[in-house]
């Protein structure tokens, strides 16, 4: 068991350390939580005495071949990182996330539940902490110094997002809260083009952000709901989408990757297909925007969405992408302040996009903390962190296959990090709990997505998620623990 640094270092050196204020807590922090925090601080502290070495402000460039268009286009103020000038070295990126440094019953933590939500490097709990000890300020409405810098501050994470994403104008990007806030707002807005007997095509694999809405907009216009089938490995069947679209085929909306079943979806093709019949196209980035790169204009969808939590930015921050044709076409679905140009008892004239969407106070701070997460990720190359992911997904799902009792759900030729497993003798709560008393943070449950589970006749399963900071350590560990399981049967 780890042991707290007030036990573990001598009692002149806490003080001192305590004295020098540095703001650790010594009640909460493992030894190897102090040791990684003091290993920052040194680092920061020799990075701020030899200007350049710093490597979060390298202009190296990244390794040749990396094109990805998701991190690139670094127009940026000189503080951000510059492109892919991180190697990808797993324990020095472990070191910028605090939370990894903890243990829990005794034993260090292992966070697999990515999929859920991710956690965050200091460069974005510090980014938003300096934003509200010193820039804090309403945005847009006045003239004052604070105001200009708050506003910098927003505006410069949507272009942060503009680059990420490889959208054309940082116009069509529009902050939300998360996910399922975005999917509704589309939803509301596209409302108004749909007519009784059109149809609305979604995928097996949905979310249910990516179904309930649409159910009640569907409801509401008379609209049909046709649904996408997968095969046994969780592929789509191309072929049947093919079958389902047709003239009353008004808008596919689609995940990019599963969060149960871990599939890639062929997103590209699937747009193509959907606008051949004049049909708009939704794409929910949740579960691929921090594993793989992400290309709005290759893509060539109408919106894409996703929440900031699980790209290691913080909760109530999320984007919906709008392509510039439906800036203008599309109306607002809030009234309120920050939304209009102007306003009287008799009519309203609404600003234009972004901001025609984004009515009232928006989350401000949590934009920024987006923007800083951004551009952390953006410093590596994304073929790296994919293939960094790729591998403990093989390595994972190789051992856990030799196990006896556990059948895993979701072969898909391409797939995110996510391993979705039963364990015979076992429901998957009883794994989850095991898990956690060894330290293991996974999911269990149906994982918001039950048609995706029911299709192989369950109701929940465990899923251990992976992201940039997993080791090959952790998956034995994750092994180990079910291993042991297997054998008490
Ligand atoms: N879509 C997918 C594919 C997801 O995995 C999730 C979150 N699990 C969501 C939508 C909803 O995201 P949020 O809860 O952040 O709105």
């Amino acid at each position: 068991m780890a042991r707290s640094a007030q036990e573990s270092l001598p009692a002149s050196v806490v003080s001192a350390m305590e004295r020098g204020g540095s703001g650790m807590d010594f009640s909460e922090i493992d030894l190897q939580g102090v040791v990684a925090k003091l290993q920052i601080q040194s680092r920061d502290s020799l990075a701020q005495r030899l200007p350049g070495t710093s490597p979060y402000r390298a202009d190296r460039t990244g390794p040749s071949g990396a094109t990805q268009s998701q991190f690139s286009g670094n127009t940026g103020s000189s503080a951000s990182p510059a492109q892919h000038s991180r190697p990808l070295d797993i324990s020095s990126v472990r070191l910028d996330f605090p939370a990894l440094h903890q243990s829990i019953h005794g034993f260090p933590l292992v966070w697999f539940d990515n999929a859920a939500t991710t956690q965050k490097p200091r460069q974005v709990i510090e980014a938003m902490s300096s934003f509200y000890a010193l820039d804090y300020s309403n945005i847009h409405r006045a003239a004052h110094t604070l105001a200009a810098r708050a506003t910098d501050h927003y505006e410069g994470a949507r272009e942060t997002v503009r680059e990420f994403i490889h959208a054309q104008s940082k116009d069509d990007i529009v902050f939300v809260r998360g996910t399922t806030e975005g999917i509704n707002f589309i939803a509301h807005t596209i409302k108004g083009f749909l007519r009784e007997g059109d149809e609305i095509l979604l995928s097996e694999v949905e979310h249910h952000a990516n179904i309930v809405p649409w159910q009640m907009i569907a409801r509401e216009v008379r609209a049909r709901i046709r649904v996408i089938p997968i095969d046994d490995s969780g592929e789509i069947l191309i072929e049947e989408y093919r079958r389902l679209l047709g003239p009353r085929t008004r808008l596919v909306s689609l995940s990019h990757a599963s969060n149960t079943l871990g599939t890639v979806l062929p997103i590209e093709e699937m747009t193509q297909m959907a606008h051949h019949h004049g049909a708009r196209v939704v794409i929910d980035a949740a579960q691929s925007i921090a594993h793989m790169p992400v290309d709005v204009q290759a893509i060539g969808c109408d919106f894409l969405v996703f929440s900031g939590h699980k790209i290691f930015a913080p909760t109530g921050i999320g984007v919906v992408y709008v392509h510039p044709q439906l800036h203008d076409v599309l109306p607002p679905w809030q009234g309120g302040g920050n939304m209009i140009r102007r306003v009287s008892f008799d009519e309203t004239i609404y600003s234009d996009a972004p901001a025609k969407f984004e009515a009232g106070t928006p989350s401000i701070g949590d934009a920024v903390g987006l923007g800083a997460a951004l551009q952390y990720l953006r410093q590596f190359d994304p073929i790296s962190v994919e293939a960094h992911e790729h591998a403990l997904l093989e390595h994972a799902t190789r051992e856990l296959k030799g196990i006896r009792g556990v059948t895993i759900y979701g072969h898909a030729t391409k797939k995110i990090g996510v391993v979705s497993f039963t364990l015979d003798g076992y429901t998957t709560e009883m794994v989850g709990k095991e898990l956690d008393r060894r330290g293991i943070a996974v999911r269990t449950g149906h994982h918001c997505a039950q048609p995706s589970l029911r299709h192989f006749g369950l109701e929940s399963t465990v899923r251990p998620s992976f992201a940039i900071y997993n080791t090959h350590e952790e998956v034995e560990r994750l092994i180990e623990a079910i291993v042991h399981l297997s054998r008490r049967r």
